[in-house]
Parts: C-alpha cells; sequence; structure tokens
C-alpha cells in the first residue's frame, strides 16, 4: 500500500493524505494551509485540482488545519461519504461555516484593495459550498470499526486531543498480506482538561505520527491553575485587563473550566469573565451535547457548582456593540475572544485597544504558527501590526504552553515506545522541520530495527 502526503508533511497545517492500495483510495483529512497569505492560497486551491478521485474519506477532528479544505474537495467533485466522530460532525456543522466566512471577510479585504479594472478576488469557498459539503458527514463513536472500501477498513480511537478527536487504525488487505497502519495525528496529552485520555496505538504495522512538539516540552499540565493564577493576581494588582487569544474550539472551553475551578479554590479575585466570540458560545453548546467524551472530573463538574459559576461570572459577548463597550468599561477583566492565533476576528480589536498600556497583559495559550501576528507576540516582538498599523507592545506577555492540547517530546516518545515490536515504520508529519528532525533521531536511537520516514510534500511512501 502507498501512502501520499499532499500536505502537513515538513509543516504544522494543511494536513492531506491519500492511502492507496491498487482497488481504493481513502483521502485522510482535508486541512486548511495557514500561515503567509498568498503562498497558503496558492496551496489550498490547487491541492486537489492535480489529486486524483478518492473512494472515501476519514476525519480525524474538526481543527481547520485538518478538515477546513473540505468544501473545497466536494467543490471539486467529491461526493462520497466523510466519516468521522460524531462531535468532530457537530462541530464541523459551526467550523466550515465560520472558515467560509472569514474566506469571505478575506476576499473582500484582498479585492478593497485592487484597481477598480482588476477582477475581483474570490472567497477560496463561500457559506453556501461549506454548507454543502456537510451532507456528506456520517457520524460515528470510538472503537467502532467502519470498512470503508473492499480492502480498506478503519478503526477509530481516542486521540484525546480536542472533544471528537480521534487516532485511527487502518487495516488493509492487499492480496493475502494484512497491513495495519496506525494514525497519531493530531495526538493529545494526558490529563487534559474536559476529555479523556489519548489511547496507545498497539498491533500495527506502520505509525503516521505527528511533531508539532517534536523537540519540546510542555510544562505539566498541572502547573496550569498556578501559572494561570500568577499572572491574574499580578494583571488585577495592577489593575489592568487580561485578554486571551484563545481558539474557539476547545482551548476557550477549556480555559473557562480551568477558571471555574481556580474560582472554586480560591486561587483569585473572581474577575468577570467575557467570552467575546459568537463561534466560541456556539461551541460550548456542542461540548454540552457530548458528555459520553468526557473524563470522570469533568462528569463530576458538570453536577456540581460549577454551573452556578458560569452564570454569574462568565458572559457571553453577541454583539459588535458589547464587544466594543468592553473598552469603555475600566475595570479588570479577563476577555477570551478568537482567533487563537491572533490572525482575524475580534480578538485584534482588543489587542489593538490594550497592548499598549503596561497594566495589561496578553496571555498566549495555544500554537502560534510561522508567520501570524500570534508567533510575533511569542517572539517578542516590540511592535505588533494591526490592520496596517503599529501598535507598541508594552503589556505583559505571558506564553502558557502547559494548556497545549499537542503530545510534547516526552509524550510522542512514550507513544513510540508503546507501539510495540511488529511495527517497524514510522512516519513523521504535521511539525515544522527542525522539530520533525529531531524527533526521528530519537525515535531512530530508541527502535535501530525500524525505518524513521520524514516526507517531504507530495512524497509517496510504501508499506
Ligand atoms: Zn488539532
Ligand atoms: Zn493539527
Amino acid at each position: 500500500m502507498l501512502i501520499q502526503f499532499l500536505g502537513g508533511a515538513m509543516e504544522v497545517t494543511g494536513s492531506t493524505h491519500v492511502l492507496s492500495t491498487k482497488k481504493s483510495r481513502v483521502l485522510r483529512d482535508a486541512g486548511l494551509f495557514q500561515g503567509r497569505r498568498a503562498e497558503s492560497r496558492q496551496k489550498n486551491e490547487t491541492t486537489f485540482v492535480n489529486m486524483e478521485p478518492v473512494d472515501c474519506m476519514v476525519l480525524s477532528h474538526a481543527h481547520i488545519d485538518h478538515c477546513g479544505n473540505i468544501p473545497l474537495l466536494v467543490k471539486n467533485g467529491y461526493a462520497g461519504p466523510i466519516h468521522t466522530h460524531a462531535a468532530t460532525k457537530d462541530l464541523c456543522d459551526l467550523m466550515l461555516l465560520d472558515s467560509a466566512h472569514i474566506q469571505e471577510l478575506d476576499a473582500e479585504y484582498l479585492s478593497r484593495k485592487l484597481d477598480p479594472d482588476d477582477p475581483l478576488i474570490a472567497p477560496l469557498y463561500s457559506e453556501e459550498e461549506a454548507e454543502a459539503s456537510l451532507q456528506y458527514f456520517v457520524p460515528h463513536h470510538y472503537h467502532e470499526r467502519v470498512q470503508l472500501t473492499e480492502d480498506i477498513g478503519v478503526t477509530f480511537l481516542e486521540a484525546g486531543h480536542i472533544l471528537g478527536s480521534a487516532s485511527h487504525i487502518f487495516d488493509i488487505k492487499e492480496g493475502r498480506r494484512k497491513i495495519k497502519v496506525g494514525y497519531a495525528l493530531d495526538l493529545g496529552r494526558k490529563n487534559l482538561p474536559i476529555i479523556r485520555d489519548p489511547e496507545y496505538l498497539t498491533d500495527i504495522d506502520a505509525l503516521v505520527m505527528e511533531a508539532t512538539y517534536g523537540n519540546r516540552y510542555h510544562k505539566d499540565i498541572n502547573q496550569a491553575e498556578d501559572l494561570l493564577a500568577g499572572v491574574i493576581n499580578r494583571t488585577f494588582k495592577r489593575g489592568g485587563k487580561i485578554i486571551i487569544p484563545a481558539f474557539a474550539l476547545e482551548r476557550a472551553q477549556e480555559i473557562i473550566h480551568t477558571l471555574m475551578k481556580m474560582y472554586d479554590a480560591k486561587l483569585t479575585p473572581m474577575l468577570p469573565i467575557y467570552i467575546d466570540s459568537p463561534l466560541a458560545c456556539e461551541v460550548s453548546k456542542v461540548f454540552g451535547k457530548h458528555p459520553e467524551t468526557y473524563d470522570e472530573e469533568t462528569l463530576e463538574l458538570a453536577k456540581s457548582r460549577t454551573r452556578m459559576y458560569m452564570r454569574e461570572f462568565v458572559h457571553l459577548i453577541s454583539t459588535v456593540e458589547e464587544s466594543k463597550a468592553l473598552n469603555d468599561d475600566p475595570s479588570s477583566m479577563i476577555i477570551i475572544s478568537a482567533s487563537g492565533m491572533c490572525e482575524s476576528g475580534r480578538i485584534l480589536h482588543h489587542l489593538k485597544n490594550n497592548v499598549e498600556d503596561p497594566r495589561n497583559a496578553v496571555v498566549i495559550v495555544g500554537y502560534q504558527a510561522e508567520n501570524t501576528l500570534g508567533r510575533r507576540i511569542v517572539d517578542r516582538a516590540k511592535e505588533i501590526k494591526i490592520f496596517g498599523q503599529y501598535y507598541r507592545m508594552n503589556a505583559e506577555r505571558v506564553v502558557l504552553n502547559t494548556f497545549s492540547g499537542h503530545a510534547d517530546k516526552g509524550d510522542l516518545m512514550d507513544f513510540v515506545s508503546h507501539v510495540g515490536d511488529r511495527c517497524k515504520t514510522f512516519v513523521l508529519v504535521h511539525g515544522e522541520r527542525q522539530s520533525i528532525m529531531d524527533l526521528a533521531e530519537n525515535i531512530r536511537a530508541l527502535r535501530p530495527d525500524a525505518r524513521v520516514l520524514t516526507p517531504e510534500r507530495f512524497d509517496t511512501i510504501s508499506i
């Protein structure tokens, strides 16, 4: 069997892999490329134009770098099933429409910069096109096996990354040969808030694995509360505001969940929390619909006093007016807003209005890809550019990788050590080059009997 990497190889975004035999072709994920505008647009536009048709698709989770190109896939003629976890299906209903909305705003913005005679720039896909792709989703649950084609089946396992995220084991029949390929992409970590821990993949011949944090360790997740409490207490003393850019999906819910626990333990003053992201509010409702995916602690909390705190301290902001009113309110508060990498959305207004005041704090809680505004904040840029204007970055900057939903170097090596001797091929994707190379070296040292592959975009490997 063959695997071709159309995206997410030697880079973090754009995950798109095709598994094929002589008889069938299965697409795993169709992720949007993000980063430098023109370059990503070119990659997104061409991925499926040159791809040979596939029989069906399997989707790992609802992050845009894995599902964001599905509307384009359908636009290019795909009309088969998209097999995914039930929670991922519900999340994609929201995420794909939101992505289309961002594409439309983006196209509008770019079109405004054109000469009057130039043709307008069309969005990558429209809200109608995103809507049209949703009809192909087929919901499944963990530990379910689906026969995808005559010779390829797939089993869904817990990836412990975000709500509904799945690792997969593909079982492939090639003549008398049976091959099992594990997919740990994206892979979460133990003890994340809300969801259950990732399951190990065993009894497989090959493992395709992410390497986002292939050469870095996260701080212990159990320190998250202390670190977050520290910055809240410092900022409160200064009379400032705490701005948290957070992905509307998962991170926002995790942060709220953690704040509620902190308030309960009286670790900080109970500042009002404003969720300024209509999408985050909608996503929270999907979390409420899927208690079957919660860990034990969350099931307990769902029954306890947390609900009361939610009503009292968490304010959902829906209109632009309400969002703007937060700027005129001088009191200390926590603003959680999207997008998570500060590339678009209401977070830009909050950053613009708050970064120059040294009393405030900007708390980065998620991965920031290269060439994003979020990355420049992490890299301690003295000035940041928002809507064409420069702002001095005087606010306190705090980077908390503690909340990362991705396995770190230690988790990845632990995962590899549990795979078992049958696995003779390790394939590293979904990471920046150095991270992939460093992790490959470590796996080669641990498993000198196996081959460790680090494919480039468009490479095909044989298993
Ligand atoms: Zn992800
Ligand atoms: Zn990803």
